[in-house]
């Protein structure tokens, strides 16, 4: 039985006030909740700050982004071994708006999410489609090569020690959220293709929905087969929201 997740991606937003005021609401709210593993994921400079707050708290801590350096010329860049040290436990890597936004390939997220893996962090790979690509019925063929990229750099044991957040692009941030009959199938692809490299693994991996899961919706969403919790963006940055979609998981 995999234990349900929800992770909160924060993106760029927030403030030392708005995040003192988020945690004041939301903490107390979700350390009634029991047998579901939550996380927050601030921007870089907020990670102290929010580490010192969750504290025995049971909410883990992530960043949304790592060099695969270790250390070195690469300014503007933040080191994995940083994150540890700063108290987080995951790290997403290939996050759509990564891949769209600033280039980043196949290639250089496999590294990123080999790299989190050798400093201890849990990677949480995001795939998903664009809008042309599933009318174009190529959903199945993008989300296979985004996950085979890391398969060949990782092996299925290394992808298995991550996690796989499944973010239809033309749902992040729209409004328009994959419906669960259309984020199951793809889960259960997901799943299928880990399952041709190694069953118990397939069966063990937590996969993930992100993309407009709003606390309306994440009821309908967890209870598929295939989806063992979501990658919440806007509805993180407000405590009733994210702690009622905590509680729908
Ligand atoms: P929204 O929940 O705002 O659609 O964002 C989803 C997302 O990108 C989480 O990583």
């Amino acid at each position: 039985m995999r234990r349900k997740r929800v992770i909160g991606n924060w993106k760029m937003n927030g403030s030392l006030a708005a995040n003192r005021a988020l945690l004041e609401e939301l903490l107390p709210q979700l350390a009634v909740l029991e047998g579901v593993e939550l996380a927050v994921c601030p921007p870089f400079p907020y990670l102290a700050q929010v580490a010192a707050r969750l504290e025995g708290s049971g909410v883990a801590l992530g960043a949304q982004n790592l060099n695969v350096a270790d250390k070195g010329a690469f300014t503007g860049e933040v080191g994995a071994g940083m994150l540890r040290e700063l108290g987080c436990h995951y790290v997403l890597v290939g996050h759509s708006e990564r891949r769209s936004l600033y280039g980043e390939g196949d290639e250089v997220v496999a590294e990123k999410f080999a790299t989190a893996l050798r400093a201890g962090l849990v990677p949480v790979l995001c795939v998903g489609e664009t809008q042309a690509q599933r009318r174009q019925g190529q959903t199945e063929q993008v989300v296979s090569a985004q996950l085979q990229a890391v398969l060949r750099r990782s092996g299925v044991q290394g992808l298995a020690a991550g996690l796989i957040a499944y973010e239809p692009v033309w749902a992040i941030g729209t409004g328009e959220t994959a419906s669960p009959e259309q984020a199951q199938a793809v889960h259960r692809h997901i799943r299928a293709l880990l399952a041709q490299h190694d069953p118990v693994q397939a069966e063990a991996m937590p996969i993930l929905y992100g993309g407009s899961v709003k606390a309306d919706n994440a009821a309908a969403l967890f209870a598929q087969p295939d989806i063992d919790g979501g990658l919440i963006g806007g509805a993180s940055l407000e405590a009733a929201a994210f702690a009622a979609i905590c509680q729908a998981a």
